[in-house]
């Protein structure tokens, strides 16, 4: 889709003809300072680009297999990759790592890799070796030199061209990153933090898979005093680590389910819950009942955005009354990459660009006759993996519950009636706090269209 179509649906958007109270942030610059003095960036290490390194020997030494696996897991973990994906294709294994969403190809390897390597990755996480025809779920806790243990969730799927692997690597140890550094803008930021204040009530994290979530939580989590509180949480599986906070892992397998673990948990005097995910009619209608009985309960949704999640509850079956007493805060997010600070290119938009940019967050804009926008470098440079993009930054929006927003999920409003009074309200939509972060260098337009299309 390109732009020009993008700007002729925004005029005819439902929800732009609402007047909007005048924020009280003052211009970009005004943002761009107290950004600038919040935001310190992603790890500055140099991530080493070489994705070459030469497997020696043949696919027949096992030698030379368990140097290959172990280059491929250091080299994933080099560039901080989430996932490994080792594929047999027709003519060849690809090997390639997901890192900051997005696919690095690592490795093209000949055919008689295949079942050597699947095999070495198989004893390696305890699976059966003999079993080529059925999927197989397993765990690898990865000794690193130095004694760090990196933990890694295998599941092998059989494809017509043989077994397929991917290799979750988890955060084992790693503490969530602070608040201040996942790209909040202070507009949303205030709201947050006057809800960590709450003393009982449901703040939700909703997304699609991969969209962080489950980060957001963790770093407001991380915002309480555990000696102060009890702080629990369920999950599945468990990524960060908290002191203080009682971390579970869940396992559906043997019927500890959210809704059960929940149960169990009510019973463990508990100040501050997390629920991993609220995918059940159980699991949503404890979750709401927990929040409205003294404690705060922090869950992810799986929904496309803020007012959509109001609906999602009411589908699930809760009670809207319920809903509203209970519904503190809900943050929709978006994943989008950081255009690299070391090769970003600045741009003058054309007319029809900033037409767009200035109609959406233009009284944010002092200077709009001298636009500048940021794109990635095309061949990026050696920081970025020639991408032009590293790291990732969250695009937000927060909607809080307001007497006008639960007399109309009372009235079960429709979610455009919902949009426009949560905007009314204050929430800055997505769009916004993404075209702002554009307007900020953090990331580019071309990026924030791929990552919310219209
Ligand atoms: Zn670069």
């Amino acid at each position: 889709m390109s732009l020009t179509d993008l700007v002729t649906k925004k005029s005819t958007d439902s929800t732009s003809a609402v007047q909007k109270p005048e924020k009280k942030w003052g211009t970009v610059d005004d943002l761009f300072r107290v950004w600038a003095s919040s935001a310190t960036g992603g790890p500055k290490d140099i991530i080493d680009s070489d994705l070459n390194i030469s497997s020696n020997g043949s696919a027949n030494d096992e030698t030379a297999i368990i140097t290959l696996v172990n280059d491929v897991f250091l080299n994933a973990f080099r560039h901080k990759s989430s996932d490994i994906h080792i594929e047999p294709r027709e003519k060849n294994v690809k090997i390639r790592f997901r890192v900051d969403g997005n696919f690095i190809s690592y490795k093209d390897l000949d055919l008689s890799y295949k079942n050597p390597l699947i095999a070495r990755i198989k004893i390696m996480s305890y699976l059966r070796i003999d079993e080529h025809r059925l999927p197989q779920d397993g765990k690898i806790n990865y000794k690193m030199f130095g004694g760090k243990t990196i933990d890694m969730r295998v599941s092998i799927l059989p494809t017509i061209y043989g077994e397929k692997c991917v290799i979750r690597v988890l955060k084992k140890d790693e503490r969530p990153p602070e608040l201040k550094n996942l790209g909040i803008m202070p507009y949303n930021m205030v709201k947050l933090k006057a809800h960590l204040k709450d003393s009982f009530g449901m703040i939700l994290a909703v997304g699609p898979t991969g969209s962080g979530k489950s980060t957001t939580l963790f770093s407001l989590l991380s915002q309480f005093d555990s000696e102060e509180k009890n702080i629990s949480t369920l999950e599945d599986p468990v990524e960060y680590r908290i002191p203080g906070v009682n971390h579970t892992q869940i396992n559906p397998a043997i019927k500890f389910s959210f809704a059960a673990g929940l149960r169990s948990l009510l019973r463990q005097d508990p100040d501050i819950i997390m629920v991993g995910e609220i995918r059940d009619e159980e699991t949503a209608k404890l979750a709401v009942e927990a929040s409205i009985t003294g404690h705060i309960v922090f869950s992810t949704i799986h929904t496309n955005s803020a007012v959509h999640t109001i609906q999602r509850l009411v589908n699930l079956g809760v009670d809207p009354l319920l809903i509203t007493s209970s519904l503190r805060a809900i943050v929709s997010q978006r994943l989008a990459r950081k255009l690299c600070a070391e090769c970003k290119v600045s741009y003058t938009p054309t007319d029809q660009v900033k037409e767009f940019v200035v109609g959406k967050v233009g009284k944010y804009i002092k200077d709009q006759e001298n636009l500048t926008l940021y794109k990635a470098k095309e061949d990026g440079c050696d920081r970025c993996n020639h991408t032009g993009y590293r790291g990732r930054v969250g695009l937000y929006e927060v909607l809080e519950m307001s007497d006008k927003l639960e007399e109309l999920v009372l009235r079960n409003a429709s979610k455009t009636q919902l949009e426009i009074q949560a905007i009314w309200d204050g929430m800055v939509p997505i769009k916004e706090d993404a075209i702002l972060k554009a307007v900020l260098g953090e990331t580019s337009i071309e990026e924030i269209l791929s990552v919310l299309g219209t």
